[in-house]
């Protein structure tokens, strides 16, 4: 196992120390991007060199499932470490705009502890959903929201501004304009596409390794396979509501200590939504995810979302 890492301007090519290793199974990566760690030097004629000795504590971590063992079992594969917010692309047209699909990335990834913001792509085409609402609901929500135009230019120095710092990475339904973004943040970074991925589905064997981008404007992107999958892996029905954040404050209202908020009597989140204080969008979403998610985390053997 390899990883690189650049270290102001220069990259370190580092193994990792054989106690690190020891009783993994080999899909589980030890070190995965975003990490931190310390290593030691190791003498080397050809570049710099050194030995991983300790991954420092992650701040968060995605993950998904990664096939294990003969049977349909799962286990948890980390795919990125320390991300700093993850981006939903969103179109507002060409595909139509998803807040089903939005709302399920944002739980899960509060549920790994992620921050997102959302990007409105294609706000120039004439048939693009008025966005006024939308950015309403989530920057109510404590979600940054930006609107963008890959293909005219707006709100792309905005974004640049918001990946500046740290790890950001980009997760959205395919033709939604990930990569015309990440074309006009910075020409020339050539970032996979879904093309590539969708080739290896089909039984074309590719190890393909996530990297971090270094961006002109400071931050990083990274891309990652794995987020294609990112989903509601490991979560069970009675996690869904703490990652709806607007329903913390009436959930203490409900009859029941563990309200699942659908049919129960006495629930006070369906009240807020009668009255309008939680928005009816956001509360379907979270009953067509509830209704995927398994009671209990041991019926995740035998599901995938
Ligand atoms: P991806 O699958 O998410 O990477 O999407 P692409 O970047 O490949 O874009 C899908 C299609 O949408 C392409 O035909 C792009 O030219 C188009 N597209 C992307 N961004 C915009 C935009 O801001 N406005 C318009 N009108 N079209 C866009
Ligand atoms: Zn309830």
């Amino acid at each position: 196992m390899q990883a690189s890492f650049q270290d102001g301007g220069k990259i370190w090519t580092c193994a990792i120390a054989g106690r690190l290793l020891r009783g993994r199974q080999v899909q589980v990566r030890v070190a995965v991007i975003g990490d931190r760690v310390r290593f030691k030097e190791e003498p080397s004629s050809q570049g710099l060199h050194g030995v991983i000795q300790e991954i420092l504590p992650r701040d968060n971590q995605i993950s998904r499932p990664a096939p294990s063992g003969g049977r349909r079992q799962y286990q948890e594969q980390v795919v990125i470490a320390n991300l700093d917010r993850l981006w939903i692309i969103a179109s507002l047209a060409d595909p139509a705009l998803n807040l089903i699909f939005v709302d399920r990335i944002l739980a899960a990834a509060s549920h790994q502890g992620v921050d997102c913001g959302l990007v409105l792509n294609k706000v120039d085409l004439k048939k693009a959903a008025d966005p006024a609402p939308v950015r309403a609901l989530y920057g109510s929500l404590g979600y940054p929201v930006q609107l963008c135009s890959a293909l005219e230019g707006q709100g792309i120095e905005e974004l640049r501004k918001a990946l500046s710092r740290g790890i950001g990475a980009f997760v959205g339904l395919s033709g939604v304009g990930k990569s015309s973004l990440i074309a006009a943040l910075e020409p020339g970074l050539k970032l996979r596409t879904s093309r590539v991925a969708e080739k290896s589905r089909q039984g074309r064997h590719t190890t393909s390794t996530s990297r971090l981008f270094p961006l002109s404007c400071g931050g990083y992107l990274a891309d990652t396979p794995g987020m294609r999958e990112f989903g509601l892996w490991g979560m069970a029905r009675l996690d869904l509501a703490a990652c709806f954040v607007e329903f913390r404050t009436h959930e203490e209202g409900c009859r029941f200590r563990d309200c699942l908020h659908d049919h129960e009597p006495d629930c006070a989140v369906r009240a807020a939504v009668e009255r309008g204080e939680v928005d009816a969008g956001r509360y379907r979403s979270y009953l067509g995810l509830l209704e995927k998610l398994p009671a209990s985390l041991g019926d995740w053997r035998d599901r995938r979302n």
